[in-house]
């Protein structure tokens, strides 16, 4: 094969930049290892989703000391948005700044809040984010308004919606990007957070920026195709060809320009595994930084119970609250209804008998707080060919004491129990962090555009980028970074 540009994953990092440099005529190939992802029966059934685990990945990772784990990694067209809960929030502007916490400091990003705000605006204009401004306190100027109005509370959460407002709190309509708008396919399944759209209503990667970028003749797109290495040329500096396996044949595909965008982690496993004599540490690599300072959520699952009260909200994810965002603690949103199948999969020795009518009797939650950057938390890529995950989680007394306040919370505000659970390393659904961007090659991997320092026709756009994780849901960020990578590849690509 060979192309002028070949985007590596389809992701929302490959998918904007694919979108973005689709009208420029260049011959854009997509690479991605998965497939499309079926609409069938099983995308909403919880017992094929959770306990038969139909669409997770089969690979086998290790944790920090060498125990072996399945990842919740999903390969598809589209990447983890196809799973995704649609939560689409900005990063507050303090978010952009260096900040003090329990653990050290979270780092100042490369690029001002203002600066990626029209990209921001860009972004929620392509995956048709609903939304409502002007209620929570941390929210960043915007320049223009949400794409849609707030999807509407059902009777329940607006129910908790207000006694939050009475106790002088500020929650507010959860930005998400579902098909909600009049005529839009969204029917409120009842399962979206984890489980795929059967509708093809939920505004993921494949939806919103794939399918469009393939409308023009010059982007095309090539599934089953994992991209196992990246050659260089023999001064070690230029990207000129891309390994990738298919249906079990080695193939190669050549091109002048590289977008990587295969998620935080499996781009960290291919800068590693593309190591040569000249780049013994992998590529991208002068730094040091590639596969470190690895960041995935703090989150904790809660089950706000209700004994005598059925909860039968059927799109749940329409409430957030910020109130606790600027000093620290981080962000309470809903979790996706939690289905007694789900809770078997996470506590595989608790009876259906217990889970049914625990489920049935909860409302979900999701406390989230910042994860920092800590050099020894790492991808590598073990001798055996596998990859090790060794997440060295931080902030984690001050997210127990977040927990434990939004536990207290949610008993004042009626509920008589409140169960958690901490997600751990085999959710790496917010990963970030692992090929960061900065001002300093010796100390970050890309530049500002997420070019890489020691390679100028190589971009990594996925949320490897990352610095810091902030305590929002990544994935418009993802996007607004990507779209602006994409302007200005398309003012340069004659250099390439
Ligand atoms: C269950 C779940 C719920 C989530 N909910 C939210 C939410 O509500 N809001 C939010 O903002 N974020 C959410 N996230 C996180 C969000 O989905 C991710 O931040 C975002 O999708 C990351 O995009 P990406 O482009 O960085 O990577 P990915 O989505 O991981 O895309 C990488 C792509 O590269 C492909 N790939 C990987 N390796 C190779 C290879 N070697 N060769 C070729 N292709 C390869 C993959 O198959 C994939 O398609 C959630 C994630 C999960 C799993
Ligand atoms: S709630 Fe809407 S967007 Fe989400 S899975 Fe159901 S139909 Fe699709």
């Amino acid at each position: 094969m060979d192309a002028d540009i070949c985007i590596i994953g389809s992701g929302v990092g490959g998918g904007a930049v694919a979108l973005s440099l689709a009208d420029s005529g260049a011959r854009i190939a997509i690479l991605e290892r998965g497939e499309r992802l079926p609409r069938e029966a099983q995308n909403t059934d919880p017992t094929a989703v959770f306990i038969d685990r139909r669409y997770r990945t089969k690979e086998s990772w290790v944790d920090g000391t060498g125990a072996a784990f399945t990842p919740g990694q999903y390969y598809f067209v589209g990447g983890h948005t196809k799973f995704y809960g649609t939560a689409m929030f900005r990063l507050r502007e303090q978010d952009f700044e260096a900040s003090e916490h329990e653990d050290g400091v979270s780092p100042a990003w490369p690029l001002s809040y203002a600066e990626l705000e029209p990209y921001y605006a860009q972004a929620e204009a392509l995956f048709g984010v609903h939304g409502e401004s002007g209620v929570d306190p941390t929210e960043p100027p915007r320049s223009s308004a949400y794409p849609y109005g707030p999807i509407p509370h059902e009777p329940l959460i607006g129910a908790l919606a207000e006694k939050l407002r009475l106790r002088g709190l500020h929650p507010f309509h959860m930005p998400s990007a579902i098909d909600l708008r009049e005529g839009g396919a969204c029917i409120r399944c009842g399962t979206c957070d984890a489980f795929p759209c059967r509708l093809g209503a939920k505004g993921d990667a494949e939806v919103c920026l794939i399918d469009p970028a393939l409308q023009r003749p010059n982007v095309s797109l090539h599934t089953g195709c994992r991209v196992t290495r990246l050659i260089t040329d023999d001064a070690g500096k230029r990207i000129v060809a891309a390994e990738f396996e298919r249906n079990g044949v080695t193939e190669t595909i050549r091109a002048a320009l590289f977008v990587l965008s295969a998620g935080a982690i499996n781009s960290a496993v291919l800068l590693h595994r593309s190591a040569t004599p000249q780049h013994p540490n992998g590529l991208a690599n002068s730094s040091g930084a590639v596969g470190r300072f690895y960041m995935n959520h703090n989150t904790t699952g809660l089950m706000a119970l209700m004994p005598f009260t059925v909860n039968d909200t059927r799109f749940t994810k329409t409430l957030s609250l910020n109130d606790f965002y600027a000093s620290g603690a981080g962000n309470i949103q809903m979790l996706g209804n939690i289905q007694e199948p789900m809770l078997r999969s996470a506590v595989p020795s608790l009876p259906s008998w217990v889970g049914r009518p625990l489920a049935h009797h909860s409302v979900d939650w999701l406390v989230m707080s910042e994860d920092l950057p800590h050099a020894d938390s790492c991808v590598r890529v073990l001798p055996d060919g596998r990859t090790q995950l060794d997440w060295r989680r931080t902030n984690m007394a001050t997210h127990a004491a977040f927990v434990k306040q939004t536990r207290q919370l949610l008993r004042e505000i009626g509920f008589s129990a409140v169960l958690g659970r901490p997600f751990g390393l085999d959710v790496p659904s917010h990963q970030c962090g692992t090929v960061r961007f900065g001002d300093d090659p010796a100390s970050a991997p890309l530049d500002p555009f997420c070019r890489a320092f020691d390679h100028p026709n190589l971009y990594v756009v996925d949320a490897s980028f990352f610095p810091s994780s902030a305590a929002l849901n990544p994935a418009l960020t993802v996007a607004a970074q990507a779209l602006r990578v994409g302007e200005h590849l398309k003012a340069n690509l004659h250099t390439f």
